[in-house]
């Protein structure tokens, strides 16, 4: 089996979900939650450098055409301008985004993609960007622990055999500004803009670096992990599980409502770019 950080957590989340995600290979017909479409989009923005490219693709994206997402566009674009406006050097140097990278920790296919790799003369920068509701104390303190961190440190050492000095990893929490009554979209964009910009907590970085015992460790729990899953004969539903992230997408299956699986629909292997955390 090829794993992923994202089959990986999948499994340990919920193994029933694993099983329909994973094995099964079924997707809910109505797509991707919202939360995950504005991160890709807002991960591309980045990846662009320029917001009014970002907005000639969105104007194209299905994920943006359908009635009543206008707003989700706005609020993304005024993201990406806002993140510019406070990182206006950001794309500098020998940046590469969306880098693939395949290894192998003993017999498994492990596949990530690194958001961006800065590549330095004393070593590599890994870049991670996502979008978070809130942003607490817990959140950050995890940050150290963060095992997606930990393994695409591993994965990028083994394979391209150079060093991670460090992680920059930034996290933009996702407005709670409304439209107002009377207020264009255009309006609400400045509006946006403006307040992202200005306030400090809104987009945060974090430098983060990993021990070579850090990643030891890791390595030994990813193998474990990845062994667990292939001996895996039975799996078992997490019910504490079903409300993590909002409502779990497969609530409809595990409760055998009538039809239910007419709300789904097999997909071949996915893109794990398209898995979420
Ligand atoms: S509804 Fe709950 S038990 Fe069923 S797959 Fe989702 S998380 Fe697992």
């Amino acid at each position: 089996m090829r794993f992923s950080h994202s089959r990986i957590n999948c499994f340990k989340t919920c193994p029933k979900q694993f099983e329909y995600k994973y094995i099964k290979h079924l997707f809910p017909i109505d797509g991707d939650s919202t939360s995950l479409i504005l991160g890709k989009a807002f991960h591309r923005g980045i990846e662009l450098g320029d917001v009014n490219e970002l907005e000639k693709e969105l104007d194209n994206n299905q994920d943006f055409l359908d009635e009543g997402t206008e707003t989700n566009k706005v609020i993304v674009l005024a993201m990406v301008e806002a993140f510019f406006n406070k990182f206006p050097h950001h794309n500098e140097g020998n940046v590469k985004h969306e880098v693939e990278i395949k290894t192998n920790f003993g017999d498994n296919e492990f596949i990530m993609y690194a958001d961006a790799i800065v590549e330095e003369p004393d070593g590599l920068i890994l870049r991670e960007y996502k979008t978070a509701s809130r942003i607490d104390d817990i959140y950050i303190n995890k940050l150290e622990f963060n095992d997606q961190i930990s393994r695409y440190c591993l994965a990028i050492e083994q394979e391209l055999g150079k060093k991670v000095k460090k992680i920059e990893y930034y996290v933009a929490k996702k407005p709670l500004l409304r439209q107002k009554n009377g207020e264009t979209l255009e309006q609400f964009r400045e509006r946006l803009v403006e307040k992202i910009t200005e306030d400090e907590d809104s987009i945060q970085y974090f430098e983060l670096t990993r021990t070579k015992e850090q990643l030891e460790e890791e390595k030994e729990d990813l193998i474990y992990d990845m062994n667990m899953i292939n001996n895996t004969k039975r799996y078992t539903k997490n019910l504490s599980a079903c409300s993590c992230y909002g409502k779990c997408p497969y609530l409809n299956l595990c409760m055998r409502e009538k039809d239910a699986e007419l709300l789904y629909e097999i997909k071949e292997e996915g893109d794990e770019r398209n898995e979420g955390e």
